[in-house]
Parts: C-alpha cells; sequence; structure tokens
C-alpha cells in the first residue's frame, strides 16, 4: 500500500531512513516548529538542562520521528523509542525509564494509545523526574519511589484532541505539524533523487510532489514506484510525462488522491447526495475504522476543500464534486 495506518515495520522502512533528513538545517518545511525547536534546544544546550517535553501532533508521515531524531541528535543526546500500543504493562514503562541516561530523548510514538494505568506512571516521571511503583501483591504490597534521570519526553499523536488533558499539559513544547506545500514536496523529492543516483528532471520532481498528498512519506514511497518503473522500461532522465505515467499506473489521481480517497468521495456522493452523513456511517459502508477516516483519509481531503465537516456530519465540497466529474445537487434553501 502507498501509506500505511500502523506504520508497520517492513522493508520500505530501511529505505525511508535513509532519506531521513539528519539536522533541523536539512529539515525542510515546518518553518514554524523547526524554528521554535532550534530556540528550545539551544536554551538547553546552554544551560546543560534536560529539554522541556515535546508533543508534535499532525496526520502520519509529517516527520514526527524524524524531528524527534533529530531533537536528540542536536542535543547531543541519546534517543530511545517506543510506542504507546507496544507498552503493555506499566513495568514495561518503568525499565525504559530507568535506563535512560541524563538529558536523553525518549520518543514515545502513537502516545493517544497508552492504556490510563500506564499513562499514570508517566505524570511523576514527566513532572518530578520520579517513579512510583507497587512492588509485590497483596498486603505485602508496598509502594516504592524511584529517582530518575532528567529526560525530555518526545510524544507524537495524530491528533491532540486524543489525549487526556492532564497528558497533554504536561508538554511545555506543544507543536502542530502541518501538510507540506507542493514547492516544500518539490525540494524533498528532487533531495532524495539525487540520494537515490535517480535522474529526475525538476519537471518530473514537480510531479511526484504535486500528487503526494502534502505526505513526506508518501512523496518518498511514489519516488521509489516512479524509479522502479523508469528502470523497467528505459534509459535517460524521467520527466513529467513519464512521472504522470508511472503515478497513474498506480492509481494515483490528478490530485494525487488514492483508491480509498476516491471511495470515501464517491461514497457520499452517490449514497448521500453529498452529505451530510456521520463518519461512523461512512466508516461501517467502507469497512474502516473510524480513527483512520479521521486521522488518515479526511485531514488532507479537507484541507484541498474537498470534503467539508459541519456539526451535521461530513459533505462534499464543490471540488470534490467536480474532482469525481458529477455535477453538485441544486443548493438547498434553508
Ligand atoms: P511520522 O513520524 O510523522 O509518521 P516520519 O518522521 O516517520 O513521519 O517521516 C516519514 C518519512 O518522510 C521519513 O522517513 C522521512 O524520510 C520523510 N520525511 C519526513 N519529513 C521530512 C522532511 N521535512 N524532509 C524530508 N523528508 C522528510
Amino acid at each position: 500500500p502507498l501509506r500505511e495506518v500502523d506504520p508497520a515495520r517492513n522493508a520500505e522502512d530501511a529505505a525511508e531512513a535513509g532519506l531521513r533528513p539528519q539536522t533541523l538545517d536539512d529539515f525542510t518545511g515546518q518553518k514554524a516548529s523547526r524554528e521554535n525547536l532550534a530556540i528550545f534546544i539551544a536554551a538547553a544546550r546552554q544551560r546543560g538542562e534536560a529539554m522541556d517535553h515535546v508533543l508534535l501532533h499532525g496526520p502520519p508521515g509529517l516527520g514526527k520521528t524524524t524531528l524527534a531524531q533529530i531533537v536528540a541528535r542536536e542535543l547531543g543526546v541519546g534517543f530511545r523509542a517506543t510506542s504507546g500500543p507496544v507498552i503493555q504493562r506499566a513495568g514495561d514503562l518503568a525499565a525504559i525509564l530507568t535506563n535512560l541516561q541524563p538529558r536523553d530523548v525518549l520518543f514515545i510514538d502513537e502516545i493517544h494509545r497508552l492504556q490510563p494505568a500506564i499513562e499514570e506512571v508517566l505524570y511523576p516521571a514527566m513532572e518530578d523526574f520520579q517513579l512510583d511503583l507497587i512492588i509485590g501483591e497483596g498486603p505485602a504490597a508496598r509502594s516504592v519511589r524511584i529517582d530518575l534521570s532528567p529526560f525530555t519526553l518526545v510524544a507524537a499523536t495524530t491528533r491532540a484532541g486524543l489525549l487526556a488533558t492532564p497528558l497533554r499539559d504536561r508538554f511545555g513544547i506543544p507543536l502542530r505539524l502541518v501538510f507540506y506545500t507542493p514547492d516544500e514536496l518539490r525540494q524533498i523529492v528532487s533531495r532524495g533523487a539525487r540520494k537515490l543516483e535517480f535522474d529526475l528532471t525538476p519537471e518530473g520532481a514537480e510531479e511526484i510532489a504535486r500528487r503526494s498528498r502534502g505526505t513526506p512519506r508518501i512523496a518518498g514511497r511514489l519516488l521509489r514506484r516512479v524509479r522502479d518503473f523508469a528502470s523497467v522500461t528505459r534509459g535517460g532522465p524521467v520527466d513529467r510525462a513519464m512521472a504522470d505515467a508511472a503515478l497513474s499506473r498506480l492509481e494515483v489521481d490528478s490530485l494525487g488522491l488514492d483508491g480509498m480517497d476516491r471511495r470515501y468521495l464517491r461514497r457520499i456522493a452517490e449514497h448521500h447526495h453529498g452529505g451530510p452523513v456521520g463518519v461512523e456511517t461512512l466508516a461501517a459502508a467502507l469497512a474502516e475504522a473510524r480513527d483512520t477516516l479521521e486521522d488518515v483519509v479526511e485531514p488532507y481531503l479537507i484541507q484541498e476543500g474537498l470534503v467539508l465537516r459541519t456539526s451535521r456530519g461530513r459533505t462534499l465540497g464543490e471540488r470534490g464534486w467536480r474532482h469525481l466529474g458529477l455535477a453538485p445537487p441544486p443548493r438547498q434553501t434553508g
């Protein structure tokens, strides 16, 4: 698949890792977040203290993991990574926390999927660098307090609203990542092509960028697919026409939408007269998890004006109708 909900660890990951920017200066886009981080990193370095905790939120594939790694590198400290669903017991988290070196960065991906009981362990750890653990069971159980090294938690989530308020409030540096502009993606694609030693014209890079759904992870995948396609067809540089042919074969349409996006749009148009329709209804009809629709599918469609989110549900935007090649129904009054 061109995009995955659960960033499953697979061969694509190795390919992605090779394209990851290593420093803040190398990191294209996200200007506001980058500028903020640069200041906090410099201040923490100057004071020789652990940097404040960072919450990165935004759709998958926008660079949350990459930024977390960059923060550790620029702070000159160690980096440990885990994720919400992986931590099953409070003891798992305690083991990770007690093994951190002073000022290390701990990255927790998908922090919204942490179990509430484990979240409780995190509060004193974040606030006072202390762990309160219950040792033993029944009448013999006793509570022990363990001091931790000061550390920086960098957490990632697809939507900040999914976090419990007490957890959200414990992050001193909340940063929202946004979709990349076509120009930023063009730079990322061109750089990726150079790293892969793949001869891609500026127009070819622009075409891939334009069809990447505002997302560097998708840009990287499309770049590699276009390269595969080019390597079996002919030699020479890959231009816009070649890129277009390859992307069309992958069923990535002129706006960069994939099959899931189109099924979603068509469902609202054909079964609900353009809406409004509730997200639960759509999720059931499309056999997708509601979270997948809200975190992965909808944000880009909404940004592009293809879909509107209203209090009564989702409606198809003007642009959505046009993209499907359909005429919107006559506007209703009232
Ligand atoms: P997230 O954690 O938000 O899902 P990642 O940090 O894993 O996203 O980024 C996905 C891929 O996109 C990375 O492997 C990296 O190669 C690429 N990427 C992300 N942000 C950038 C960027 N600003 N410049 C270049 N490549 C990027």
